[in-house]
């Protein structure tokens, strides 16, 4: 076998791109060298901290790469760690190549949908939905960004699996990924006891910069679990990301009036629209297949009329559910046939055919 060309080799994996950075290499300027090692070569790169968290796609792609080039080769990926000055200089280079959440009141940035889900208390399921709705997202191939904004217990990144903290590069903030969503919790930030403390400026101030300097790489979807209720952060949330549509999740529980006068209150409050109705823990069904109502029954479906939205998915009760938040494995991923799974896909189609709200807010003032 004759040497690999490495010169030319070098300038296909520039062009590849880092799944861990959501950028190329040659972009972010992290390609330290490509050496030949004994059939293959060996790719340098230089990464913010301790390992990188998706060394085997990586290693995938630049294999991709060099074969589509006419240059097949043996890869490996040797990760080195940066040192504080690179790591803040590599945090400059990603801002500037501009890639945050969408929205922001500034037209021209990116076009993410962001999905704020919502409900009138806790306990319904509501950040059960959005993770496992974030995962469905993802598994069918979109990319997918998960902001925990729920300040009253941050259970997103135990329920997703997240095990590391964000790497703070300077002036970005590199989310952690699991099962193919990208999340950011303010509990990542904050002594889970001090948080529910943490009101008015201090949350809009933290919101702005998760959604500012968090580099969350474009994506197609940015969901946020709120906090139950109405308040600052929908506020927050509001002026940040204007385009935002609202979900409301429930139980089928007939209160369908007062959560829906609630639903209201926060809709007209931060003038975004409300896009659907998730039943949650509708009907549980036993081995032997008899199903049981356990929390009644047509809340959903009441809701979404009060509302003049649709009921976009009933999710069923299952222990599944309960244990895989537990253990960070959403039950949309575990068991793909699973009904679970099969109604968070339904869910993540219903929404993704919904497409973009069309905005019909008067422009927010907050006084
Ligand atoms: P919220 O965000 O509305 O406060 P959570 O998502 O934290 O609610 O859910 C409350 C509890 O109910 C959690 O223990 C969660 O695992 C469980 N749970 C939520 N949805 C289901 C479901 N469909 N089946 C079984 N357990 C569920």
């Amino acid at each position: 076998m004759s040497d690999p060309d490495l010169a030319a080799l070098r300038a296909v994996f520039q062009s590849v791109e880092d799944p861990f950075l959501l950028a190329r290499l040659g972009d972010a300027d992290v390609l330290a060298a490509v050496r030949v090692r004994g059939h293959g070569v060996d790719v340098v790169v230089r990464i913010p901290a301790g390992e990188h968290p998706a060394v085997d796609e990586l290693r995938l792609r630049l294999t991709q790469a060099a074969s589509a080039a006419g240059l097949p080769v043996a890869v490996d990926v040797v990760a080195e760690a940066m040192d504080a000055a690179e790591s803040e200089a590599l945090g400059a280079r990603l801002q500037g190549l501009g890639r945050r959440a969408g929205g922001r009141g500034d037209k021209s940035s990116g076009a993410s949908r962001v999905l704020a889900i919502a409900s009138g208390k806790g306990g319904v399921g509501k950040s059960t939905v959005t993770v496992n709705l974030a995962v469905a997202l993802a598994k069918a191939g979109h990319t997918v960004g998960l902001l925990d904004a729920d300040v009253y217990g941050f259970s997103v990144p135990r329920m997703l699996g997240v095990t590391r903290a964000p790497v703070v590069l300077g002036p970005t903030i590199l989310p952690p990924v699991a099962h193919g969503v990208r999340c950011v919790s303010m509990g990542f930030f904050v002594d889970e006891n001090q948080a529910v403390a943490w009101r008015g400026p201090m949350l809009h101030k933290a919101l702005e910069q998760f959604i500012t300097e968090v580099y969350w790489g474009d994506p197609e979807f940015l969901l946020i679990d709120m906090p139950p209720g109405t308040g600052d952060v929908a506020l927050s949330v509001a002026q940040h990301l204007p385009s935002s549509e609202l979900y409301i999740v429930t139980t089928p529980q007939p209160a369908a009036r007062r959560v829906a006068l609630r639903a209201g209150v926060l809709a007209r409050q931060v003038h975004l629209p409300i896009r659907g109705v998730i039943e949650n823990m509708s009907w549980f069904t036993t081995p032997d297949g008899g199903r049981y109502e356990l929390f009644g029954q047509g809340g959903g479906e009441a809701l979404a009329e009060e509302l003049g939205v649709d009921q976009l998915a009933q999710i069923p009760f299952d222990p599944a559910v309960r244990q895989g938040g537990d253990e960070g494995r959403p039950a949309a991923t575990v068991d793909r046939e699973s009904t679970v799974a099969k109604a968070f896909d339904d869910l993540a189609r219903r929404v993704v055919a919904l497409g973009p709200a069309r905005i019909y807010r008067r422009e927010l003032t907050i006084t």
